[in-house]
This record gives structure tokens, sequence and C-alpha cells, in this order.
């Protein structure tokens, strides 16, 4: 029987997952579909439970429910349990289980992250707290976290580990960490940055988890200044990639998907 798949969120005509798994389905002839779901305020329990009746062989939650929607779960991936947030849910046999593939999926993009490195993370937000949690699982030591809201980055450096700071006090050391990692939803909509950092040195890398536009203003500053740079589309293609591998037991060809979609 063909399966089917849904991404959950509000908006969600922005999403580019549906044509990445129908892309994956159609290259590994997968006889499923994938489709976008707007889940109004107060409806979350309800979509859950309509998918979980209809038959829904698993789905991804995007924002703002990332968060929401785990006590309508069976049962949780620690995966989950250290983010604190799903965004990939499998159904087995009527039985929903929760995972995060977001931290991974970042994490698996960047070359040469051992444990030594020294990062720093911009943001205390949802995507903040699953790379966090990625970071301490792959053993990284020095983890630092910024953010506007500072009781969120104390929160956040309490729950995780870490060690929380002002962006203030980000923009006097930023310089002394490998990797700067841009969390925050600021640059996608306008040429802003949330911090002025200026000294980048080209051993450094810039990772703003933004895709679209391209390149920010945090990331043009960075480059210009010679940084290493990455946006967020292998963030979104690795956390994608991980989702699909749960569902088909395929791990699929993340530079087919690069090629056949958004080259576009
Ligand atoms: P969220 O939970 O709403 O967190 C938003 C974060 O942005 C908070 O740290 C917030 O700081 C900060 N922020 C918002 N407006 C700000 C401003 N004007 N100045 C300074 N800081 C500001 O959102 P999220 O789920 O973490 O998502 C954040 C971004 O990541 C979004 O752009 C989202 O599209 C992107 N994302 C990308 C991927 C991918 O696959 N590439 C995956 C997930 C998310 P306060 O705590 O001070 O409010």
């Amino acid at each position: 029987m063909k399966k089917w798949y849904a991404v959950l969120g509000n908006p969600i005509h922005h999403s580019i997952s549906p044509r990445m798994h129908e892309a994956w389905f159609e290259k590994y002839k997968v006889d499923a579909s994938y489709v976008p779901i707007l889940v109004r305020a107060g409806d979350l329990q309800r979509t859950v439970d309509s998918l979980k009746l209809l038959g829904c062989s698993g789905f991804n939650v995007t924002v703002p429910y990332k968060e929401e929607i785990v006590p309508f779960l069976d049962d949780l991936d620690s995966s989950a349990i250290e983010a604190g947030a799903v965004n990939t849910v499998v159904n087995r046999d009527g039985y929903l289980i929760g995972y995060n593939t977001d931290g991974k999926g970042l994490l698996a993009g960047i070359s040469g992250l051992t444990e030594d490195k020294r990062v720093l993370v911009l943001g205390a937000g949802g995507a903040a707290k699953g790379i966090v949690a990625a970071l301490k699982s792959r053993g990284i030591q020095t983890i630092g976290i910024a953010n506007r809201t500072m009781d969120k980055a104390l929160q956040l450096a309490e729950w995780a580990g870490g060690e929380a700071i002002s962006y203030k006090e980000a923009e006097r050391v930023f310089s002394t960490f490998d990797i700067v990692i841009q969390t925050t939803s600021v640059g996608m909509d306008e040429a802003m940055s949330p911090v002025n950092f200026e000294g980048w040195h080209p051993s450094m890398m810039a990772i703003d988890i933004i895709y679209s536009p391209p390149e920010t203003a945090f990331l043009k500053k960075a480059r210009e200044q010679g940084a290493t740079t990455m946006n967020g589309l292998s963030m979104l293609i690795g956390q994608g990639a991980l989702a699909f591998e749960l569902w088909t037991g395929i791990f699929p060809d993340q530079d087919y998907c690069k090629e056949t979609i958004f080259s576009s």
C-alpha cells in the first residue's frame, strides 16, 4: 500500500520539505507521497490524532510546534529528549515516536568538527537547543551561548551545559572561538545581523542556519573578513536525510537533492 508522510507547521506554504522528500521517493522508487499540513493554533493534538487514525507513516514538525508536540507522542528517542524538541515522528504500528534530527543534521555538514573546537552559539530558541544538545553529544568541550534575552541563554547553558554570555561580551570575545553558529531568526527578512562582530579571521568558520537569503548580513561580514562560511541549506538537507532514513531505512543522496531542487 502507498505510504504517506507530512510536515506540520504554521506557516507551512514556504516549506521545501515536500519537494525534498518527493525527489528522494522518486529516486529510490519508494511508493509514497508527502504533504504539507497547516496546523492552526489549538489544533495540534487533533491533527496528531487524525494522522494516527489515517495511517500516516511519519511526519516532520516545524515552527512553532517542535516543543508543543512532545506530550501528544507515545515515546521519545534520546535525540528528542536531549533537545527537548521533536522535528521528526515515526509511526511504528500506531505508536508515535519523536526524534530530533536538526542538530545532527547541521553537525554532519561541518567538516573538521573535533572535540577541541570552541563553538559559540548565537540564540537560545528551539533550533539552538537542538544544536547545543548535538554539540554536547559530539563531545565539544567549549560551548558559549549568547542571546538577546539573557535568561534564556542562562537556562540553555544550565540545561545543556556551556557558558552563557551577553551579546556585548560576545562581540568582545567572539574571535577566540573557532566556529560561530548563528541560530536566531534575524537576517531572514532584512539584511540585519543580531550582532556586530569585527575581527573575523581565516581560521574561523561562520555558520548561519538561515538558508533564505543564501547569504545573510552576518555571513557576508564574516566572508568579507576572511572566515569560511556556511548557510542553513546543508542543515535543512541533513535533517531531512536523517528523517528519510528513519522512515525508509535508506540514507539518501544529499547532493542529488541540492542539484535537482535547489539549483533551480
Ligand atoms: P525560535 O525558537 O523562535 O527562537 C528565535 C531566536 O531568535 C531566539 O534566540 C530569539 O531571541 C532570537 N531573536 C528573534 N528576534 C530577534 C531580534 N530582533 N534580535 C535578536 N535576537 C532575536 O526559532 P527557532 O525555531 O530557533 O528558529 C530560528 C531560526 O532558525 C529561524 O530563522 C528558522 O527558520 C531557522 N531554522 C533553520 C533550520 C534549517 O534546517 N536550516 C532548522 C530550524 C530552524 P530571544 O530569546 O531574545 O527572543
